[in-house]
């Protein structure tokens, strides 16, 4: 296993944006069962009954999920800004939490924090602070993975699951000090990381071409339907993305909504958390040509 997380550093630490993570060794890394196994890991093995944990909606809603089932608090800190992207740090530290679970990119909104904002909060805060960079690799922004030497509170999940195709092997990464990984591994289930995905895993970080190639074109398909939809009359505004998918506010939002469900399209409805809103992941050139065709006819 530490082979392999050898592999996966020297694999990260040549992507752009990832200065210092060849300072990382194996004791530095935990596999876990995907990155959503990784937040219940690190609040199972780090969070007291009765000490708080902050997240900033709107956001991944795993993390209060996980919190609520082990009875932890949740505080939420609403993300601020046009954008949704700027954090109330005050209102974190006032919070004191045990844990603040930061998600950057984020998802749903797919923008990327204040890398000045999230440091102020690692350095002036008591508590842990994790960072959930599933979409990273999406991102032309550095990741925080080469400053977990620095900072002792500092966590970086990550995942096979996104950029890496491999959601089915089920491979999340934490990264943290030595002491931290320690604690995780201690309250992990044994075996979860099976011979299979392990080979899985090895297959793809080292034939990593067709991975960055394909980061390359999704990007530039977001970029691309990020300005057609811009100008669609049936958009009112599309956030900037980082990620593998856009956050567009809608005219008309359910009548759009039910017009790419009669026309077999699948994106994310973020309606209920924020008004008007969807999730559209962005697809290949002739799936993303069908999205734009179906809201065509919703207006
Ligand atoms: N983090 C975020 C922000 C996600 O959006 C998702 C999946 N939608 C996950 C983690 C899950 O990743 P994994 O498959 O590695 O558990």
């Amino acid at each position: 296993m530490a082979e392999l997380a050898d592999t996966y550093l020297s694999t990260i630490s040549s992507l752009p944006g990832h200065d210092g993570v060849d300072a990382l060794s194996a004791d530095h890394l935990l596999f876990t069962s995907g990155a959503v196994d990784g937040v219940m890991l690190l609040l199972a093995a780090l969070a007291s009954p009765g000490e708080r944990v902050c997240v900033t909606p709107p956001t991944f809603p795993l993390y209060a999920h996980f919190a609520h089932l082990l009875r932890l608090p949740v505080v939420d800190v609403p993300l601020c800004g046009d954008d949704l992207s700027r954090l109330d740090t005050e209102a974190i530290l006032a919070a004191d939490p045990r844990v603040t679970i930061l998600c950057d990119p984020n998802n749903p909104v797919g923008t990327r924090l204040d890398p000045e904002q999230v440091l102020d909060l690692v350095v002036r805060g008591r508590g842990l602070v994790v960072i959930d960079e599933a979409y990273v690799e999406f991102s032309e922004k550095p990741s925080y993975a080469g400053l977990v030497e620095e900072h002792g509170n500092l966590i970086v999940l990550r995942t096979l699951s996104k950029a890496w195709g491999l959601a089915a092997a089920r491979c999340g990464i934490a990264l943290a000090q030595p002491g931290i990984v320690e604690a995780l591994r201690r309250v992990q289930v044994p075996f979860g990381f099976t011979n299979a995905s392990q080979h899985a895993v090895r297959d793809r970080l080292t034939n990593s071409r067709p991975v960055l190639d394909g980061i390359q074109r999704i990007r530039a398909e977001r970029d691309r339907m990020a300005s057609v939809l811009a100008e669609h009359p049936a958009v009112d505004r599309v956030f900037p993305s980082e990620t593998n998918f856009l956050f567009v506010r809608l005219h008309k939002h359910e009548r759009v909504m039910e017009q790419l469900r009669d026309a077999g399209i699948v994106v994310a409805d973020t309606g209920r958390a924020i008004p008007d809103t969807c999730r559209i992941t962005i697809g290949d050139r002739r799936a993303n040509t069908a999205l734009l065709d179906a809201l065509s006819s919703a207006v």
